[in-house]
């Protein structure tokens, strides 16, 4: 069905393909996009492929970042001796919002999920384990998403953990069940953390 051109086909095609843009707000989009000056979609596409092209994987923590190691890691002020293992950099951004944690973090980027097909070697548990090695660690924080993906997360990571002798801890679970981490407000967020048990 070829109602429109081929170039806003294929631009509807490549939005409707992003997450959370079903099929009408792809085409509102691209008929956005066709009527934006020129200057601007040139600043857009600039911006989307320079972000691509310039942000990666803090070394040590493994959150996105601009520099090689990320503000957080590189700061003295932090406490290095508490890690708290995140499923993704937007949970990191909502425990940094409550101003409150002074530790670091470690980014999983995901969950384990056998239904999904993730499974513990597609997730940053390697980089963790070598944090872990390498460094003087006092407790690890799992306070990975109170969701089946995210408890599974937790056993796994209190089992690889433990014989090391480190404490583990896992955030309470005042936070709802299969919520996502950064949609749940900075005072049940410190709550959580306050309330952590070991595992
Ligand atoms: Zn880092």
């Amino acid at each position: 069905m070829d109602l429109y051109s081929g170039h806003i086909n294929r631009l509807v095609e490549e939005l409707a393909s992003l997450p959370g843009i079903g099929g009408k707000s792809a085409q509102r989009l691209a008929f956005y996009i066709i009527n934006m000056p020129k200057d601007r979609v040139a600043k857009l596409t600039k911006t989307i492929s320079d972000a691509r092209e310039n942000v990666h994987y803090c070394k040590v923590c493994c959150t996105l970042t601009d520099d090689e190691i990320c503000p957080i890691c590189a700061n003295e002020k932090r406490d290095h001796r508490t890690i708290m293992v995140v499923e993704n950099t937007r949970d990191l951004a909502a425990y940094e919002k409550t101003g409150k944690y002074e530790g670091v973090y470690h980014v999983l980027h995901g969950a384990i999920s056998p239904m999904l097909g993730v499974g513990p070697g597609d997730i940053r548990l390697t980089e963790l384990m070598h944090r872990l090695q390498t460094e003087d660690v006092d407790e690890v924080i799992v306070a990975t998403n109170s969701s089946l993906e995210g408890e599974t997360t937790a056993m796994y990571i209190s089992k690889l953990i433990k014989p090391t002798g480190i404490k583990v801890t896992r955030i309470a679970s005042g936070v709802p069940v299969g919520g996502d981490l950064e949609y749940i407000d900075e005072v049940t967020l410190l709550r959580a953390l306050e309330g952590r048990t070991e595992l």
